[in-house]
């Protein structure tokens, strides 16, 4: 049997990174959780992909805020499985403010995790990458990689970057059997969203369904939000032998938000 690659899925604890670490997991990885908080939680949900698919989980906890803590990440997931064969670029926050009032330290934060962060990673995993003979990077940009909302300077800034981010390193790597892609999600209904829907229900005077289909999915054409599930199995594609041709590119998951 041909020894499993290795996937570290950054802030995979929840939400779409969370679903990316079972899909890779049941597609015969060892995984790479990771999370900033090191919880009892964080230990039991690295221990349930183990369980579940059969396959090795570590926890390592790493702040991607924080330039050495994200190189540190990638060194220690080698130590853990002996290689890295994928990398999945998944943390990332928000911060909703208009571009004259938004927070400095709102607007370093959301650069440092949701650009720079990726940076860090894929440098550090480059030379394992090379030794193992190939690997895959995958990025998980947004719909706000290709197109812009109001009040998001800092999120549509640092997810466009991580675009331009992809490219530039699918062009360097193109010769190593190593491909570098990312996602581009429209609204998907994490734990994260699904908590924002009662406040709007309740700001808007609206019940639950017309809240998602008029205030939510005003720009998504399906009018349905993404499912992590969806993310996931275009990361798989991706990271498979299939894929090996795709390089430099995205895939759009976003009901046809970005068409428009
Ligand atoms: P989420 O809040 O459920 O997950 C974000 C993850 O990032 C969490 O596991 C969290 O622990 C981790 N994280 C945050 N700050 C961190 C830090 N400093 N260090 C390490 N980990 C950190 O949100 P999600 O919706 O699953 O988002 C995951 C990714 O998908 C993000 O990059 C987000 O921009 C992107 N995305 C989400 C949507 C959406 O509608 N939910 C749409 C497009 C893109």
């Amino acid at each position: 049997m041909p020894s499993r690659k290795t996937a570290i899925v950054t802030g995979s604890t929840s939400g779409i990174g969370l679903a990316i670490a079972h899909a890779l997991a049941a597609d015969g990885c060892n995984i790479v959780v990771n999370s900033f908080s090191d919880t009892a939680d964080d230990q039991a949900v690295t221990d349930a992909i183990a369980r579940h698919h059969g396959v090795k989980t570590v926890y390592i906890k790493a702040d991607m805020s924080k330039p050495a803590e994200c190189r540190a990440l990638v060194a220690k997931a080698a130590e853990s499985f002996g290689s890295v064969d994928i990398l999945v670029n998944n943390a990332g926050i928000q911060h909703v403010a208009p571009v004259e009032e938004f927070p400095i330290e709102k607007w370093d934060a959301i650069i440092a995790i949701n650009l720079s962060s990726a940076f860090h990673t894929i440098a550090a995993a480059i030379p394992l990458m090379r030794e193992a003979g190939g690997g895959r990077i995958v990025n998980i940009a947004s719909a706000h990689g290709l197109v812009a909302s109001p009040f998001k300077s800092a999120y549509v800034a640092a997810k466009h970057g991580i675009m331009g981010l992809t490219k530039t390193v699918a062009l360097e790597l193109a010769r190593d059997k190593i491909t570098c892609n990312a996602i581009c999600p429209g609204y998907v209904l994490t734990p994260l969203v699904e908590a924002q829907i009662p406040d709007q229900m309740k700001a808007n005077k609206m019940d639950r369904d017309t809240v998602v289909r008029e205030v939510m999915l005003d720009k998504q054409p399906t009018k349905e939000f993404v499912t992590v599930e969806q993310v996931a199995a275009a990361a798989v594609f991706l990271c498979s032998d299939a894929a090996a041709q795709i390089n430099g590119t995205q895939i759009s998951v976003d009901g046809g938000w970005t068409a428009q």
